[in-house]
């Protein structure tokens, strides 16, 4: 195929990486960010299973992403109170898939930018709508041309608003917050360890080494607001290393979950990677992986399919099944988030490591 003109809408991680899997095959790309400055990621934590580390391997930068990352090589599910409910290894529900890793979101951001031209990405440039034949119009007006135009712009995605219709994101009924924390010195703190409490209320910690801790904190709620008063109030009543963790989370992010479920991802001129396509609840954390994942599908398929068509028909055929799998697991573990505590304590105890491992078998063939 003749080298595209491509414009990829977002540096995110999905954007970013595909850059990085297009820029590799030789094909002029240019990525516009909205956000201005340096680039530089939300100050909190991510965890990558070990599909999403196959794929920032594949692209080139698992290396790099390595060198800065912790090993998550358990799982702990505890009740609130610390109490432990189930404990399974990493590798027993990843088998040869490969490691699991914990990072800042900021260290992978800069090991993504770091891999892609810089004259590529162009920040402080926000698109505000892409016609059916490439012509992209900018906030400042201005109006320019491409052969193709990838939306990695997040749930919110411009590019799928003006091209793809689809319904608007749907707010999932949970709010979180989320902060990184200083463990030095606050003991029972490793790996991977979601703490569930009463009324979907969660409390997650991931080692992300040197120091610190990446903690999520979740809860259900009927609108997309935060409540009144300090958030931590909410998780008073939990146990182990969470009071004094929570001493440090004054600052988190609040961020009201939402979903988006677009089932058309390719158009003639257009295509949508990452949270633009698929946005879904951070249950599986698997937002990551399937970003990174389309990214290589797509950089793969533009590099080897005859057309453009062809390679954006064989796109939305490889992935769709899996991210309709993942989506179908989040929904699932949504709903048991809300079962009685005594029998969510029960089933967890009882068949957590075999839950685990049935949700995430599918997703260990290559993309
Ligand atoms: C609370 C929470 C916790 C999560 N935890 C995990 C986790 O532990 N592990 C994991 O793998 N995943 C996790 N995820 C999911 C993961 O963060 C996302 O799936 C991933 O960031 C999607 O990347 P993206 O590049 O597609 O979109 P985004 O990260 O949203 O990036 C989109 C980019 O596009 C830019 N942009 C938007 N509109 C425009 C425009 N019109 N013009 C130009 N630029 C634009 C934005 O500024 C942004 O930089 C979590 C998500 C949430 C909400």
């Amino acid at each position: 195929m003749d080298k595209l003109r491509v414009l990829i809408v977002g540096a995110g991680i999905s954007g970013l990486a595909l850059a990085k899997a297009l820029l590799d095959r030789g094909f002029p790309v240019d990525v516009v960010e909205r956000r201005a400055g340096d680039g530089r990621a939300l100050g909190t934590g991510l965890y990558l299973p070990a599909n999403a580390v196959r794929a920032l391997q594949g692209l080139g930068v698992g290396g790099e992403v390595a060198k800065r990352a912790a090993p998550v090589a358990r799982q702990r599910l505890h009740d609130h109170r610390g109490r432990p409910l189930a404990e399974f290894e990493a590798g027993r529900i990843w088998g040869e898939v490969g490691p699991c890793l914990a990072i800042t979101r900021d260290d992978l951001h800069q090991v993504l930018r770091a891999a892609v031209d810089r004259s590529a990405v162009r920040h402080g440039v926000e698109v505000t709508a892409v016609a059916g034949d490439g012509t992209v119009t900018f906030a400042d007006g201005a109006t320019a041309g491409y052969d193709l135009v990838v939306g990695a712009d997040g749930v919110n995605s411009a590019v799928r608003r003006s091209l793809f219709g689809g319904p608007e994101p749907r707010f999932l009924g949970q709010l979180c917050w989320r902060f990184i924390a200083d463990d030095i010195a606050i003991p029972g703190i490793t790996d991977w360890t979601a703490r569930l409490g009463t009324k979907g209320r969660t409390f997650l910690t991931v080692q992300i080494g040197a120091g610190r801790v990446y903690c999520y904190a979740d809860i259900n709620s009927p609108v997309p607001t935060a409540p009144a008063g300090d958030w931590r109030g909410l998780f008073a009543d939990f146990g182990g290393p969470v009071p004094r963790l929570l001493e440090q989370g004054a600052d988190a992010y609040f961020a009201a979950l939402h979903e988006s479920e677009n089932t058309v991802w390719a158009r003639e001129r257009a295509v949508l990677v990452g949270d633009a396509a698929h946005a879904f609840s951070p249950s599986m954390a698997q937002g990551g992986a399937m970003a990174l994942e389309d990214a290589q599908v797509l950089g793969e398929v533009l590099g080897t399919e005859p057309d453009t068509g062809t390679a954006l028909a064989a796109f939305q055929a490889r992935r769709a099944e899996r991210v309709a799998w993942v989506v179908a697991q989040n929904h699932r573990r949504d709903k048991a988030r809300n079962l009685p505590t005594p029998l969510r304590n029960l089933t967890l105890r009882r068949a957590a490591e075999r839950l685990f491992k049935a949700n995430h078998a599918p997703l260990h063939p290559l993309p």
